[in-house]
């Protein structure tokens, strides 16, 4: 027998995947007295990934950008059930969750099923591989925490072994190779901050290493930063010479072995070269791929057939082919690209929904109250004083009922490439604007820390940064 109180029964139960973008902007604007809410992830935070690339190299501390749920949610005006699980498996025609504690202990219970009215996925994505062999065994990605703490160790693992007594000059050289595969702003953003680790502080502890330290970033496509204006990207490769970062394009990675990637591209002479790239750090960066429990439930839904990227919404957010699942960021696909800026007002989108929903059932309830009561009214006056109350209910039901769909509402693009520039795509007052250079890492800097998820987090940021520029970033490998 568990002693947890049991769900209100007068209430639908909301579960709620994730603690991502799409989760937590939904949860910060949600009226939680309307549902019974239950909120399933394994990772117990939310987490502001636009500065995750800045813990690789310690200019952040990581727990600066984390806010812990539990901390979040009881400000919530009724109580929401948070379970620290995985959900395995989402049963559409059940309306079940199978949830999984995969965390290292484990009590009597540590998987079970959570019975849902409504659900909202909001899981986000997986790194993206293509299936090309030994990345996942060899590269370190950048999504999470726990990836940027074994990129950390391992660029000091890398300099300390670089230097250790009678290492030979090819194998120095290798284990001070850093490669970046993708050229996406995860990529980018990362190549640029291990640059200015190098500079700024790698050198000064290490001089050994300066010679031989080298930034190599791997793109298949003709440029990086597709999602940019063309002024911008040629800003970021020109910033990238200065910086003597080395940017490879229209190079494919098609194998990586512990030591050495294997690289296509077009030689001189239009033939396909096939190269070796000896490396120390390889970090893959080249996008999401769907998780296993997104792919199972579109195999559920026959109107997902087509889905290959995600789950396919409509313009209410609503999973095709089904009436109470909706989904939220990387996991849904609904033609905006992958970012926090899509999943947080999709989030913030279904909130006003959920909260409008709610009102709506209310007012019904009260005017099948009103209209029972009409009819065992004993006069004519109180007769009409019940009919004036209906329509005006009647008048606010139409009111609340009129939410319109989704509409994103791009507000630009952003991303620091280092030796404190960074780029931006900005839409303002109807105009577009695309800057770069130093004016606009300040820009980046109080947009990044104006977006911070609390007070806290952005004291906290504030000072890491002050810190890093005073006392230089730590350099122990932990
Ligand atoms: P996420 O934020 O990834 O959250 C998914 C949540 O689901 C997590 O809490 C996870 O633990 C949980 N989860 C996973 N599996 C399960 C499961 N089986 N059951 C239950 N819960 C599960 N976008 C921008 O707009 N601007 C930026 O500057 C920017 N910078 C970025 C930098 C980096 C390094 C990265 C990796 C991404 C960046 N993005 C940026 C993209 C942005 O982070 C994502 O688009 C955004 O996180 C998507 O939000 P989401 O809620 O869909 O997923
Ligand atoms: P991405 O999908 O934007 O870029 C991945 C890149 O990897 C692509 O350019 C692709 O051509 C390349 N690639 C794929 N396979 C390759 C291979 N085998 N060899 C070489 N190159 C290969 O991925 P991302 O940078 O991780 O970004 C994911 C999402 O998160 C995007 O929507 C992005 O906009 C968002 N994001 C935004 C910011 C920001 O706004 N500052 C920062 C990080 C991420």
């Amino acid at each position: 027998p568990s002693d947890q109180p049991e769900p209100d029964a007068s209430k639908k139960t909301l579960v709620i995947l994730g603690t991502g973008w799409g989760a937590v902007s939904l949860l910060k604007k949600l009226d939680t007295e309307n549902y019974n809410v239950i909120v399933v992830s394994p990772r117990n935070y939310f987490l502001f990934t636009p500065l995750l690339p800045s813990c690789t190299v310690g200019t952040i501390e990581h727990r600066s950008i984390m806010e812990p749920i539990r901390n979040f949610l009881r400000h919530k005006k009724a109580a929401v059930k948070y379970y620290e699980a995985e959900a395995t498996k989402i049963d559409y025609e059940k309306r079940v969750v199978y949830i999984n504690d995969d965390s290292p202990v484990k009590g009597d219970v540590c998987s079970t099923e959570v019975p849902f009215d409504m659900l909202v996925v909001g899981v986000g994505a997986e790194n993206a591989t293509f299936g090309i062999p030994g990345v996942t065994e060899h590269g370190l990605f950048l999504k999470e925490v726990g990836d940027a703490q074994r990129i950390r160790n391992r660029i000091m693992d890398c300099c300390e072994t670089a230097t250790f007594k009678g290492q030979g000059t090819d194998e120095v050289k290798r284990l001070l190779h850093m490669v970046v595969v993708g050229g996406g702003p995860t990529g980018v953003e990362f190549a640029g901050e291990l640059q200015d680790f190098f500079n700024n502080d790698l050198k000064k502890w290490i001089p050994d290493i300066t010679e031989n330290f080298h930034v190599t970033l791997v793109e298949a496509l003709p440029n990086v930063l597709p999602m940019f204006s063309k002024q911008l990207i040629e800003y970021t490769e020109k910033t990238f010479e200065e910086e003597t970062i080395t940017i490879r394009t229209k190079t494919m990675v098609k194998k990586v072995t512990e030591k050495y990637i294997e690289a296509e591209s077009v030689g001189p002479d239009g033939k396909k070269v096939l190269e070796q790239i000896p490396y120390g750090l390889l970090v893959w960066a080249t996008g999401n791929a769907l998780r296993p429990l997104v792919k199972d439930l579109i195999n559920q839904i026959p109107a997902q057939k087509d889905s290959r990227r995600g789950l396919a919404v409509n313009e209410y957010l609503v999973v095709k082919g089904t009436e109470n699942v909706w989904a939220v960021g990387d996991c849904a696909v609904a033609n905006y690209a992958p970012t926090a800026q899509v999943a947080a007002q999709e989030g913030a989108f279904l909130a006003r929904m959920f909260n409008q929903m709610a009102k709506t059932h209310e007012i019904e309830d009260e005017l099948a109250d009103l209209s029972v009561a009409q009819e065992k009214a004993p006069g004519k006056p109180e007769r009409d004083d019940i009919f004036s109350q209906i329509k005006e209910l009647q008048k606010r039901l139409r009111r609340v009922k009129q939410i319109g769909p989704f509409e994103y509402s791009h507000q630009g693009s952003l991303a620091y490439i280092g030796s404190e520039k960074a780029v931006a795509d900005i839409s303002w007052l109807s105009g577009n604007f695309a800057t770069g250079g130093t004016l606009t890492y300040f820009f980046w800097r109080s947009a990044y820390l104006s977006m911070c998820f609390s007070t806290r987090n952005r004291i906290l940021v504030l000072l890491d940064w002050t810190k890093s520029k005073i006392f230089g970033r730590d350099v122990s490998r932990v």
